[in-house]
């Protein structure tokens, strides 16, 4: 079986050099490429800029081929969603999440990402809550990032899975915000505890237009009554320009990479007393 496991991964490298994108990634090799241990998880701060503490973490999903080359989430996420791998992958990054929340009581948050498709799952609600429960950790700790699509705007049935988890106290932020057509209704449909505003709008505000842009979203946000965490700074100046319209809470380059587990506990420990 492990040889076989080893054949796969070497198809899915001959794949990977001619398809378009990862297209021809099958189920089975993005599964042993798990088993195989293949598949890692990253975490980069949110950083409350006010204090200048890690305010929280997103655990973002790694992957290598057979020969230790990183795939982009880009290449393999969608490709999970489309064989239903992303169930068995989703429900590991939570683990990682809860796991490390577990480990260290100085991390507030840890926020994970969800595919439409898990949320679909029935079992869904369930696999959060006995992860949670398994790890021992306060659910308030755990933030669900669900992206604003056709799939959650409209659907019953979120806006009920949003109500189980709030209840159970587990966190739902609304991610990439401004990108999609959905994103509007979603605000105004369901209670998300923080909206994450997309990383293409700071990186426009160098222009007066951009910025202007940038802070009408941010105005948007906070007269629905939630929280906004601007994505993708990467520069010091960025920071200045968007703290200046009400905003504490960041997440880019310039703050920290996405980061092994490790590094996170580091930075932790060093950050600036409360
Ligand atoms: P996302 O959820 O919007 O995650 C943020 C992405 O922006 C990450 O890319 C992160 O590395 C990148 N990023 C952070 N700061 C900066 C910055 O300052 N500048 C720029 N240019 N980029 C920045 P990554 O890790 O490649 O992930 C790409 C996408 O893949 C994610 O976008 C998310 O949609 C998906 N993804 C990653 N991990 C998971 C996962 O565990 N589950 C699911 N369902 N999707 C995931
Ligand atoms: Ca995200
Ligand atoms: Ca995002
Ligand atoms: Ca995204």
């Amino acid at each position: 079986a492990k040889e076989e496991g080893r054949n796969r991964a070497r198809v899915f490298n001959a794949r990977m050099l001619h398809g378009a994108e990862g297209d021809d990634l099958g189920a089975e090799t993005l599964r042993s490429a798990v088993a195989d241990g293949r598949i890692s998880a990253v975490f980069q701060p949110i950083v409350d800029v006010s204090t200048g503490r890690i305010w929280a973490a997103e655990a973002l999903m790694r992957l290598k081929d057979a020969e230790g080359r990183a795939i982009s989430p880009e290449a393999f996420i969608p490709v999970a969603e489309r064989t239903g791998v992303i169930l068995e992958m989703g429900a590991w990054i939570l683990r990682e999440a809860c796991d490390l929340l577990a480990s260290e009581p100085a991390l507030p948050i840890v926020s994970v990402n969800v595919s439409a498709r898990q949320i679909d799952d029935p079992d869904f609600v369930g696999t959060v809550e006995a992860v949670v429960r398994a790890a021992g950790i306060a659910p308030s700790r755990l933030a669900l990032e669900i992206t604003e699509s056709g799939q959650i705007s409209g659907n019953p049935e979120v806006a009920r899975l949003m109500d189980r988890l709030s209840e159970s106290g587990i966190r739902v932020w609304l991610d990439d915000f401004g990108t999609g057509f959905a994103g509007l209704t979603c605000l105004s449909e369901l209670r998300f505890d923080m909206v994450k505003i997309d990383r293409f709008f700071v990186q426009s505000c160098d222009t007066p237009r951009g910025a202007k842009l940038l802070k009408n979203i941010i105005d948007l946000v906070g007269n629905c009554s939630q929280r906004p965490i601007v994505e993708g700074v990467e520069e010091a100046r960025q920071i200045e320009l968007v703290s200046s319209f009400g905003v504490d809470l960041f997440q880019g380059y310039h703050l920290g990479r996405p980061m092994s587990r490790h590094e996170l506990k580091r930075r932790l420990a060093d950050q600036p007393n409360p």
